[in-house]
Parts: C-alpha cells; sequence; structure tokens
C-alpha cells in the first residue's frame, strides 16, 4: 500500500514555531484534573466532545465516590449517570467507564496498562484518549489530535491532514519527537486562547508570519485591493 506523502516543512521554521507557541504558552498542560493514571483515564474518556472544565466539575464527586477502578466497577449505573449528568452523552459514558474498570479490575489488578494496543481495546477509548493517557500519564512521547490540535496544525502549516489521522501522523514526521507532548498541549492551548474555530485573533498572534492561513488570507485580501 502507498501512503500518503506529507509536506514536510524546514526544521529551522519547525523550531521557530514550536519555540513561539512555548513561549505564548508556558504553562500549557493537560487542564483535566486527576490525582493518578486511573482518574487521568476517566477523565480522558468523559472528556469526549466536551470540555476539559464541565469534566472537572463532575469529576470532584465521581472520584470521591468511585477513587479507583475496584469501587467504579462495582458502581450502580443509575448513581454514575446522576453525578456525570450534566456532560454530553452521560448514559454511553457512564457505561464506558463502569465497563472499563471492570475489565481493569478482573484483568490488570486495577492498574491501567502503558500500552496503545490494550488501551484501545477498553470500552471508550480511542485513538486520541490513548495517546493522551500514554503522554500525560506515562510521559510517552504522543500526539493526541483533539479538534483544537486538528484545526490549528492545519491552519498553521505544521499539518496537511484531511483527518485526525492524517494529521498526526504529519505531525509525527513534522515535529522532533522530543517535542510531541509538549506540541500537544501548546497547540490546544493556542486554538482555545487566540486560534479560536471562529474568528482567531491573528493580529495578536506571535507566529502569525509563519501561519499558512493567515498569509494566505492576507495575499487574498492583497489581491482584493489590488496590491
Ligand atoms: S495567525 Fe491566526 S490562523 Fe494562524 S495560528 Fe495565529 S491565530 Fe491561528
Amino acid at each position: 500500500m502507498v501512503g500518503k506523502s506529507y509536506t514536510r516543512i524546514k526544521k529551522e521554521k519547525v523550531k521557530e514555531i514550536l519555540d513561539l507557541l512555548e513561549e505564548m504558552y508556558p504553562e500549557a498542560g493537560c487542564a483535566l484534573e486527576h490525582a493518578n493514571i486511573f482518574q487521568l483515564l476517566i477523565a480522558t474518556v468523559l472528556s469526549a466532545q466536551t470540555t476539559d472544565k464541565s469534566v472537572n466539575r463532575v469529576t470532584g464527586e465521581l472520584f470521591s465516590r468511585y477513587p479507583d477502578a475496584s469501587r467504579l466497577a462495582q458502581a450502580d449505573r443509575s448513581d454514575v449517570e446522576r453525578i456525570i449528568r450534566t456532560i454530553g452523552m452521560f448514559k454511553t459514558k457512564a457505561g464506558n467507564i463502569i465497563g472499563l474498570s471492570k475489565i481493569l479490575a478482573r484483568q490488570y489488578e486495577g492498574i491501567v496498562p502503558g500500552d496503545y494496543s490494550t488501551l484501545i481495546t477498553l470500552p471508550g477509548v480511542g485513538r486520541k484518549t490513548a495517546n493522551v493517557v500514554l503522554s500525560v500519564g506515562f510521559g510517552q512521547q504522543r500526539i493526541a489530535v483533539d479538534t483544537h490540535v486538528f484545526r490549528v496544525a492545519n491552519r498553521i502549516g505544521l499539518a496537511d491532514g484531511k483527518d485526525v489521522l492524517e494529521t498526526e501522523e504529519a505531525l509525527m514526521k513534522n515535529i522532533p519527537e522530543n517535542r510531541w507532548i509538549q506540541t500537544h498541549h501548546s497547540l490546544i492551548f493556542h486554538g482555545r486562547n487566540l486560534c479560536t474555530a471562529r474568528n482567531p485573533k491573528c493580529e495578536a498572534c506571535l507566529i502569525r508570519s509563519h501561519c499558512r492561513h493567515y498569509n494566505a488570507m492576507k495575499e487574498r485580501g492583497y489581491r482584493k485591493n489590488g496590491i
């Protein structure tokens, strides 16, 4: 099978972009509150298609009642649904987090496995969730592509992927491996703060001179104005 060929960006340009992103967001990191890897896994499953803030509002009570896999495995589903009812798809997510806790308690002594191929077999755990758990929880260099990473990376030109998988592969090709974890967090912070889905605040953005989207917009503006 012939794989997609990705646009490679010059190493120096990538370095400048990543340095600027880190300068803009030195505090960038996982915003999901958790005390251990199990809680990180649960919070990440709950965060699918909802904000980290709304997850943090429910995990305080959830983790105080069900702090580990063995206790969540035995939870009454209606009680879990009651606690997480303010987040999207709460019924499905309640089933998933109880289901994955049962598997962890039964097969892994309640310990979250640190390998991708096992993680993605757990209910509610897909590519993005597994990568977040492996990078934040286990310190492995991974790039988890969520909605912010997808949008921002493709706007800047660090990737040219039409979907999450292509974007992840392009980022892994263009970005040095030792910067994958931090880049994932920086891109999320940038997507939340300046490079928002609607009306990105390009004039306040330090990387605009490197940004494919910004330069294309500028070019279009020049043409429109006959410059
Ligand atoms: S210049 Fe605009 S589109 Fe480009 S990264 Fe910055 S905010 Fe996003």
